[in-house]
Order: structure tokens, then sequence, then C-alpha cells
């Protein structure tokens, strides 16, 4: 499933085609929402935002697309009514005079006017988006302490949308070996130092992915990791799929297990309790 930085490069690419031109065409696959295709077409898309790992495009008139690719949805941008070669299902298209934004395979697609989004229930429960640059680390510690999840598992937490938005899978496992903290905890189980490496982590550990296209180990070991030709899947990530292979800080082979339902990769020496 793409997590929060690839939504938002996503986006960045939406915005670039769309923001300022006005809509010459736009297709819905979905009956429910065909009425739209003659109220959007001619107005102008003023921005494309993103909140956890939900795309909404804004309209000079007060309608919102909400999207949420879910497991297989997948955004194309390409020159006018140029079309990818796959076998997905076209769910929404928006054209202008030069550029065609293309949403394939997702089914959560909505209309939405103000009230629609104001009170919207994926949206509405991502209360801190970690891609938001002005969420500061201590507002993530804050986070981490409140007494509504202070007692949950750290590995259940850092999937949960209405806890961060934003973050996913393979940003759980990378966060926690960034922050040298064992999967097995709690936040009430972690020390004060604790609590700030896993909060400092979600912001870089993120940030980091948004900004590489998805590298979350460090840059340093990746620069010399290519030097020595390693391909992008062997230096991509600190432990993330890395079963077996050694730990790029000390060596101990990384350890893949399941936490919540979802592989978790770590490293039991840097991560030790
Ligand atoms: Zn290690």
């Amino acid at each position: 499933m793409p997590e929060g930085p690839e939504i938002r490069q996503a986006a960045d690419e939406v915005a670039k085609a769309l923001v300022d031109r006005p809509v010459t065409e736009i297709f819905f696959a979905f009956d429910r929402l065909k009425s739209f295709e003659e109220t959007l077409t001619g107005e102008t898309i003023t921005a494309v935002r993103t909140r956890g790992k939900a795309m909404v495009i804004c309209f000079s008139v007060p309608l919102y697309i909400y999207s949420h690719n879910q497991l297989y949805g997948r955004w194309y941008v390409r020159n006018l009514q140029s079309y990818p070669t796959t076998n997905r299902q076209l769910r929404l298209a928006i054209h202008n005079s030069k550029k065609s934004a293309l949403l394939y395979s997702a089914s959560d697609i909505q209309v939405l006017d103000e009230h629609g989004l104001a009170t919207h229930p994926f949206l509405g429960r991502v209360e801190l988006d970690v891609l938001d640059q002005a969420v500061t680390i201590e507002e993530v510690v804050d986070r981490f302490l409140d007494k509504r999840f202070h007692r949950r598992q750290l590995t259940s937490l850092l999937l949960d949308q209405h806890f961060l938005g934003g973050l996913g899978n393979y940003l759980r496992s990378e966060i926690l070996f960034v922050a040298k903290v064992h999967p097995s905890l709690r936040p009430v189980d972690c020390d004060t130092g604790q609590i700030q490496a896993l909060a400092q982590a979600v912001l870089s550990v993120t940030h980091q992915s948004y900004l590489t296209k998805g590298i979350t180990n460090d840059l340093q070991i990746v620069a010399q990791l290519k030097e020595q030709h390693y391909k992008r899947s062997d230096y991509r990530h600190c432990v993330f799929g890395r079963q077996g292979k050694p730990c790029f800080l000390c060596g101990t082979a990384i350890v893949k297990d399941i936490y919540a339902g979802r592989r978790l990769y770590f490293c039991p020496q840097c991560q030790a309790l």
C-alpha cells in the first residue's frame, strides 16, 4: 500500500499538471459521480492536498474530489489523452489543454461539498499528519504520551491513522529501527529519551522518504553502498525487507516477525530490549 510520502509525491505530480488550469474534460467511472462531469468541466483546479493517505483536489467552485488509493489505486500523469498500457481500470480522468491526470483501480472516490469535506470520517480521523511541515517534534511527543495511546503497542499505533496520519508498514519498521526501540514496547514502557527518539524518527524518516522517493536508510550509508554498486532494493531501507541480511550498523542478522498482523523487521542488537 502506498504510504504518506508516496501519496504526497503523487499529489505533487498531479498538482504540477493540473493546478491553475481549467479542466477541459473530466471522466468518472462510477455512475454515482457521473453528474459531476458536467459540473466540474470548465472549472479551474486551485490546489491538490493530502491528508494522511488521502488526496483532495480543490476546485474554483466549492467542490472537492476526495480519493484514497487503498491497496491498488495508482495515479498516472501523462501528456493530454495519452494513456498508459495497463490492465487496471480507469476510475477518474482529469484533462486540461496540456495534461491528463489518470487514477486507476481506486474505488474510494467521492465528490464532496464544504460540509462533506468538514465532516468526512477519514479526513476527520487524521488529527496529525506527519507530512504536514508545520508539525513539530513536541506535538508528536505529546501524541505518544497521550493517555488515549500510551498503553497500546507501538507496532499497532504506528499503523493507526488516528494516531499519526500518513504512516504505514515500511515506515513502521524503519522508524522503530532509527529510534533504536524494540517493537514489543508500548510508549508507557519507554523512557523520555526513547520517546524523543521515536518522535524525531517519525518526522525525519517520513520527510526523507518523501524527498528521496522512498529511501529511508541513512543517506551517508546509501552513498557508500552505491559506490559498492548495491542495487536500490538493497540500500533503500535499514531493515524493512532485509531478513537474514546484516544490519548496516552492527552486522547482526535482521529479524522478520509479525506484529499487528503485518510483517515487521528489526535488528535484535540495535533495538535490544
Ligand atoms: Zn544493528
